[in-house]
């Protein structure tokens, strides 16, 4: 199995490119910010919970998003594999994610990093928070918090799989196309 962390901060640019990953390598997807806007949607326990949360630019609590993922994998255990986007996003996570795959036998075979500047990062977000009318992405003030929390507790994530022999960092700057190709090539380093 081929399962990819894709790893960036909120802006990064993961999900455009977890879309066209899935379609080259015929993996699952999981990205749990699309999961937990699902469970807000349906008005579920999960849901309520993670709304504000979430709505302030906060993370929503590691059992809420292990139990979603787990879920997800035990349903698509004979896939050729997982692109995990926006997730892990704490130690905790991590942890789990690796005792989760060890226990149906599996690994994380690589995490993929895309390298965008801050700035670029808020600019995308902003512009995106126009269109998608998602309300974690209309006011800078949500935005910049995200990005702190990243910082804080998403980014020692990079040392955590670098110590692995695992993190692969990439260029998430210049088109879409291009930024696919840098993807691909990391890939197939770790094949
Ligand atoms: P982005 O990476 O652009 O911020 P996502 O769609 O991945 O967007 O996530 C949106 C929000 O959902 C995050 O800001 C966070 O509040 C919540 N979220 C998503 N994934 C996780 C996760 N793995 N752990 C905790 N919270 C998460």
């Amino acid at each position: 199995m081929l399962n990819i962390v894709l790893f960036g901060a909120p802006g990064a640019g993961k999900g455009t490119q977890a879309a066209k990953l899935i379609e080259r390598y015929n993996l699952v997807h999981l990205s749990t910010g699309d999961m937990l806007r699902r469970e807000i949607a349906r008005g579920t326990e999960r849901g309520d919970i993670a709304k504000r949360l979430i709505n302030n630019g906060n993370l929503a609590p590691d059992n809420i998003v292990m139990a979603m993922i787990e879920e997800k994998v035990k349903e698509h255990a004979s896939s050729e594999g997982f692109i995990f986007d926006g997730f892990p996003r704490t130690i905790p996570q991590a942890e789990m994610l690796d005792a989760m795959l060890l226990e149906h036998d599996l690994n994380v075979t690589g995490m993929i990093a895309l390298n965008v500047p801050e700035d670029e990062l808020v600019r995308r977000l902003l512009e995106r928070g126009k269109l998608s009318g998602r309300a974690d992405d209309q006011n800078e003030e949500i935005i910049r918090n995200r990005i702190t929390v990243y910082h804080e507790k998403t980014a020692p994530l990079l040392s955590y799989y670098a110590e692995k022999g695992k993190h692969v960092p990439t260029k998430g700057t210049g088109n879409v196309d291009e930024i696919f190709f840098n993807l691909c090539a990391a890939i197939e380093q770790l094949r």
